[in-house]
């Protein structure tokens, strides 16, 4: 039998982590032979929510789950993870300036990052949900440098299956027969969704849809504003398909992507496509034996160059407001 793998879910007694700790529990993140174990974190105001998240897994009785750890200590929850998924941020409330949200922020992934540096498995790979999320990893890189760079990563994931379930219902085709979207840069309003590479069996999305007014307009800002249309809708945020894009996002980083198949990840940055190095970027990347690389070469039209360089300078401006809160 497996060693169980150890799973770090932070802010798991909100709503992402609700929805996220029975897929992991259930082996949907990594796979249906892995045993795992859940380190669950909170902060003490919801250490009794995070505490009836606890008995409702041991209600589930999950085959594959070993143990749960549900605290609200920090070296605690990070001793020997192996995969940690951090939701748990906080949140812009009405009247916040971006820099108060962004300060706040900072000092907790500042914080969570000597954790994880001390006491997690070595090699631990690292998932920041929360938002600023490119940005949170980016200060959580910087604060865990014995974690190496390629370790740490943010989720576009969900942004990327958007894309994909867009471009399945205007085709009217199977979203698994979808192939190659990217999602570039930050996972904010300014990312940019890309179908110049995408492909329905080996037929390219764009001849396909024959409407590139539709592909540079509507489906883009479909996608960038999906999240706040599920908020309208639901009256809260889109916790189901976070959580599931986070398990797709870590099962192919350890799994590893199919022959011919890429996905989108937000990674650090070596200045691939001349976009700025030194800022969490999301870019096409394929996985094997546990490693994601850029997928490098593909052609960048003027129309797309610019809104690669737009979210950018996003991430930098980003950076440098995260870094004025450091002083
Ligand atoms: P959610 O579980 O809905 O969201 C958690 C984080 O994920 C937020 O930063 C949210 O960003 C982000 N996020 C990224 N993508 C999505 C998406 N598609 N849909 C929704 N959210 C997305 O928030 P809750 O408030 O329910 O839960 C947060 C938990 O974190 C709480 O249990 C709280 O106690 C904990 N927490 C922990 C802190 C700490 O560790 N020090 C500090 C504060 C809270 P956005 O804000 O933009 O929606």
């Amino acid at each position: 039998a497996k060693e169980p793998v150890r799973v770090l879910v932070t802010g798991a007694a909100g709503q992402i982590g609700y929805a996220l700790v029975p897929m992991v529990a259930r082996g949907i993140m990594l796979g249906a032979d892995q045993p795992v174990i859940l380190h669950m974190l909170d902060i003490p105001p919801a250490a009794e929510a995070l505490n009836g998240v606890k008995m409702e897994l041991v209600d589930a009785a999950f085959p594959l789950l070993k143990g749960v750890v549900a605290t609200t200590d920090v070296v605690e929850a990070c001793t020997g993870v192996n995969v940690a998924v951090m939701v748990g941020g906080f949140p812009r409330k009405e009247g916040m300036e971006r820099k108060d949200v962004m300060s706040k922020n900072v000092s907790i992934y500042k914080s969570q990052a000597s954790a994880l540096e001390q006491h997690a498995a070595p090699n631990c790979k690292v998932l920041v949900v929360a938002n600023p999320a490119n940005t949170n990893a980016l200060i959580l890189k910087e604060f865990a440098p014995s974690i190496p760079a390629k370790n740490i990563t943010c989720l576009t994931r969900l942004d990327h299956n958007r894309a994909l379930g867009q471009i399945s219902e205007r085709l009217n085709v199977q979203v698994s027969d979808v192939k190659n979207v990217i999602i570039w840069g930050n996972h904010s309003s300014t990312q940019y969704p890309d179908v110049n590479h995408a492909t329905v069996g080996d037929k390219p999305v764009r001849e396909l849809v024959k409407d590139d007014e539709w592909l540079n307009g509507e489906f883009i800002t479909t996608v960038q504003q999906r999240g706040a249309a599920i908020i309208k809708a639901r009256k809260l945020s889109s916790a189901l398909s976070a959580a599931s894009a986070a398990c797709d996002h870590i099962r192919d980083w350890v799994l590893g992507t199919p022959e011919g198949t890429w996905v989108s990840m937000g990674v650090y940055s070596d200045g691939s496509y001349n976009v700025p190095a030194g800022v969490i970027y999301s870019f096409p990347v394929t996985c094997k034996n546990g490693e994601w690389t850029i997928v490098q070469g593909l052609a960048i039209d003027e129309f797309s160059r610019k809104k690669l360089d737009l979210t950018g300078a996003e991430l930098t401006e980003e950076k440098e407001l995260a870094y004025s809160c450091l002083s």
